[in-house]
């Protein structure tokens, strides 16, 4: 469906920082010496919640990361951040220190005493802060190769207490949803199609096994793309029931019911028959 100018804004972001997310953690699986990565931890400490992108516990030291996708030109000033176009935005080094310092005070109510190193990551390389200052806890694109080089070298060996200390943080790690608000939508508003997983749009025809996307020319098997389409279904309606003709309409296909129907019958389960039977 159309979005709202705000929410596709809103929801633009939240990708923007998972995309940076991922690929901070893919650059820290590169980091091969003795120590434990957790990543993307939500806490609940005195009643005040916050979120970790990324913590690296060595033996001596936990490194925490804030990553940030910014992109493009940006300033400094007065501890604050600017975009070039001159709008302020919320200086990511308030945000890691408050979570810096929430985290130290769950780390002392589990006594442990490791010092702790805080940073904000600008993951996308094209990313330009001028009058950067040279005193922050910032890490910069150029800089993270270098960086991750470092921390290999820091020499780490782990004990049981470090493997308690983890166990517990990701047991205090709360799967909170309330973060994530989504918009309003009912089945009937939806448009209905296979998208295309690669452009997105809805230009998918089944030629003989294949569907075929005629805006890229993306390739897969029609019953991946069916049952591609059955998940988001599932994602979006988690209520309601798969049924071969809710299928066949949330696809939008002319003339292909049956096979729809073997492609259900042959990925979930059914259960019961005739014309009250739908899938699992
Ligand atoms: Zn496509």
């Amino acid at each position: 469906m159309q979005l709202s100018e705000k929410d596709q804004q809103y929801f633009y972001n939240l990708e923007k920082g998972l995309a940076g997310e991922k690929l901070f953690d893919s650059i820290t699986e590169g980091i091969l010496c003795d120590c434990l990565i957790l990543n993307d931890l939500l806490f609940k400490h005195n009643n005040t919640t916050f979120q970790i992108d990324s913590l690296i516990v060595f033996q001596d030291c936990i490194y925490m990361f804030e990553v940030k996708n910014f992109e493009g030109d940006y300033f400094y000033e007065s501890e604050r951040f600017y975009k070039t176009s001159n709008s302020e935005v919320n200086n990511p080094l308030n945000q890691l220190m408050r979570s810096e310092s929430l985290f130290r005070q769950l780390l002392q109510s589990l006594r442990v005493t490791i010092p702790l190193h805080a940073y904000v990551v600008f993951i996308n390389p094209d990313f330009t802060l001028y009058q950067a200052p040279l005193n922050k806890p910032f890490l910069f694109p150029t800089q993270l190769n270098r960086f991750i080089k470092k921390l290999n070298m820091v020499p780490s060996k782990l004990n049981k207490k470090h493997k308690i200390l983890a166990d517990q943080l990701i047991s205090l790690h709360i799967q909170d949803f309330s973060f994530s608000s989504l918009p309003s939508y009912e089945y009937d508003q939806l448009r209905k199609g296979i998208p295309c997983p690669k452009c997105k749009s809805f230009a998918t025809t089944s030629v003989g096994r294949l569907s075929v996307c005629n805006a890229c020319r993306f390739e897969e098997t029609f019953e991946a793309a069916v049952m591609r389409n059955v998940h988001e279904f599932k994602l979006l309606f988690p209520t309601k029931k798969i049924t071969t003709n809710i299928i066949h309409d949330w696809c939008n296909l002319v003339n292909s019911k049956k096979r729809i129907n073997r492609i259900l019958e042959k990925n979930l389960k059914i259960v019961g028959t005739h014309q009250w039977a739908y899938y699992e």
